[in-house]
């Protein structure tokens, strides 16, 4: 019986394509794949993340070693930050809200 050649012989010739940092990223806003892209200027020393999608966008500071990568994830680190102060904030007020009572005149005075 004639062998019949494997398949992955011919995997093995395919060529793999050069290794590429990813630029862009899922945004944390609008959840849009790949929505977001990351710049960085090593004259201005600026990393900027930005959605073409919803135009959000995170600026950061960059050196040489900055990968977009790092970019944003320190945009995520400062969404969940920016997040966990909005809760607290919200609580504080709703709380304050709540035992403050009916003050009314205050709009017509
Ligand atoms: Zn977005």
């Amino acid at each position: 019986m004639a062998k019949r050649k494997s398949m992955s012989s011919k995997m093995a010739s395919r060529k793999k394509p050069a290794p590429k940092l990813d630029t862009s990223f899922c945004c944390p806003f609008c959840n849009h794949p790949d929505g977001v892209a990351c710049t960085i200027d090593l004259k201005l020393y600026v990393a900027s993340a930005v959605c073409y999608v919803c135009q959000e966008a995170y600026h950061t500071a960059a050196h040489h070693l900055t990968e977009p990568v790092d970019i944003y994830h320190d945009w995520i680190d400062a969404c969940e930050k920016a997040n966990e102060d909005v809760d607290d904030v919200d609580c504080y007020k709703r709380q304050r809200r709540v035992g403050s009572g009916d003050n009314d005149d205050y709009s017509h005075a």
